[in-house]
């Protein structure tokens, strides 16, 4: 059977990198693959899921090319099938109602007791011994175990955990004595609902069972049954939490594989015993490592971009982004770092994913924006400058032959068309200076006079090609005692104002004779 993948978003209006990345795993898996990759829109939460919301998403995947098969599958319109799979659990006996009043009732999944013959992966760990503290009777009933956990100062901490978790449970008191043995009773409890409240427990003796599973990124993942709750799986109000709605879309729409941020890891232990529970085969997990910033904690809007949305105004392309966020957290097992589509699917796998979390570092999506925009057809390049410019108050009515030039000359430097703004010196004189820049390389007396004399070489230059501006300004440098290239800072701060841009002496070449010589002239200013 070909392999299913779904990208499962609850739109936000905002779609984050860590997000999207997802959703290019599951693509990239699809595609390489050969199987399918679906969409499913998670749109219960009615509040922040606004059809802008849902547009934002969906022009996002289309600008980065993430083309889905099958039609998107909106969650909210799957709310009866969430709580048929819910009653049908209910009447297997794997649901219990719980809540403050009978108008109010939630619907609450049991970890079921006989969890090893529903569920593959449940094994048990052997013996424990819980120390808990003998301030809080321990509850017990089909709802599970209510005590007081020990902190490490001796404090009572209270706590509770799912009945499946206690397999062959006894309680002991503070002089030694067995006072209570789960076994005798879990029938009584199951079937007729019996509580019991044990007074001056201190050790729960149990046998630990734990749910695993084998992670495609992280191995083998395990979580003690003893450490898991039950599970509200319809609120109090009759409608559905993520939880079900989560597994029964998938169970619909017959996922294989599930790719996504491991936050989601802790739910997928539930996930498991859902589907088990509901008799459907679970899917595969794979659960990507989180994506980080400089200090390895979770890459938020606090660290600087972080919204897809965001690095397409700031003028990356697409390509960019799909080829960083597809290296960011998987490797091709080589060092290549630009990849093409084509290219990346071939190499896709899930067993390359990598274990650890994967850093942002903008620097390096910068410099392989660059690249992509270097490769650029130039009439393309063009017109996406005007993009940017013509948003800028200088950037309306330009010479379109110049502004042309100036493209040509500076597309194998740009990171991201935002910076074209940087441009503005080849366009008028009111261009923004560095002012620190500026003061720091035109402040040396002997560097002044040189530019002064190279601005009469510059006028008297035939031609005022860059080959001839170079000669001038050796020449101005020979004869002021100043080391060849060090009056390059300065002319740059004269005649551009900022301290980074293109080879000086094309620069001079475009900006012309008559300009370069005007902002050399600084006894004007
Ligand atoms: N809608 C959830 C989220 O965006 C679920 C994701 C999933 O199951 O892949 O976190």
């Amino acid at each position: 059977m070909s392999v299913r993948v779904r990208f499962a978003p609850s739109p936000t209006g905002q779609v984050h990198i860590g997000n999207i990345r997802a959703a290019i795993f599951n693509w990239l898996f699809a595609r390489h693959e050969g199987g399918s990759f679906l969409l499913r829109i998670e749109d219960t939460d009615q509040q922040r899921s606004t059809p802008e919301a849902i547009a934002t998403l969906l022009e996002v995947m289309q600008w980065l090319g993430l083309d889905f098969d099958e039609e998107a599958l909106y969650q909210s319109s799957q709310r009866q099938k969430h709580l048929q799979a819910a009653e049908k659990l209910r009447s297997l006996g794997h649901v219990y109602s719980d809540g403050p009043d009978a108008a109010s009732q939630a619907m609450v999944f049991r970890i079921p007791w006989q969890a090893e013959e529903l569920c593959e992966g449940i094994q048990e760990q052997g013996a424990m011994r819980m120390k808990i503290h003998p301030e809080q009777p321990v509850q017990i009933s089909h709802k599970g175990l209510r005590f007081a956990a020990v902190s490490k100062k001796g404090a009572a901490v209270p706590d509770s955990a799912c009945l499946a978790g206690f397999k062959n449970l006894q309680v002991y008191d503070s002089e030694g004595r067995q006072i209570f043995v789960l076994q005798e009773h879990i029938e009584e409890i199951l079937r007729d609902g019996r509580q019991f409240s044990l007074e001056n427990a201190v050790e729960l003796r149990f046998t630990r069972r734990s749910i695993s599973y084998v992670d495609q990124v992280k191995g083998e993942m395990s979580k003690p049954l003893d450490s898991m709750r039950d599970l509200v799986i319809v609120r109090g109000d009759g409608s559905p939490v993520f939880h079900p709605a989560n597994v029964v879309d998938d169970i619909s729409q017959a996922v294989t594989h599930i790719i996504r941020g491991d936050d989601h890891v802790e739910n997928s232990f539930r996930h498991l015993l859902l589907f088990a529970c509901l008799g459907a085969k679970p899917p595969v997990y794979a659960h990507l490592p989180m994506i980080v910033n400089a200090a390895g904690k979770p890459y938020s809007k606090r660290d600087g971009d972080a919204f897809v949305g965001e690095f397409r105004d700031k003028g990356f392309l697409p390509h960019t982004l799909f080829n960083y966020l597809s290296l960011l957290g998987w490797s091709p097992g080589d060092d290549r770092e630009k990849m093409s589509r084509e290219e990346l699917v071939q190499a896709f796998s899930l067993q390359r994913c990598l274990h650890s979390s994967a850093q942002v570092d903008i620097v390096k999506m910068g410099a392989l924006n660059a690249l992509y925009i270097a490769e650029m057809e130039p009439g393309e390049f063009v017109a996406q400058c005007r993009e940017f410019v013509q948003h800028l108050p200088w950037g309306k009515e330009l010479d379109e032959d110049y502004f042309a030039k100036v493209c040509a000359f500076m597309q194998s430097r740009l990171k991201r068309f935002v910076d074209v703004e940087q441009w503005q010196y080849f366009f008028g004189e009111d261009y923004q200076r560095d002012e620190k820049f500026c003061g720091k390389q035109l402040s040396d007396d002997n560097t002044l006079a040189a530019l002064k004399a190279l601005q009469e070489k510059l006028a008297a230059l035939p031609e005022f090609s860059a080959a001839n501006i170079e000669a001038s300004i050796h020449e101005a440098s020979d004869e002021f005692n100043i080391r060849r290239g060090r009056l390059n800072q300065p002319i740059r701060a004269a005649v551009t104002g900022i301290g980074t841009g293109a080879g000086i002496y094309e620069t001079l070449e475009l900006l012309g004779k008559e300009k370069s010589i005007a902002r050399l002239n600084l006894s004007a200013k």
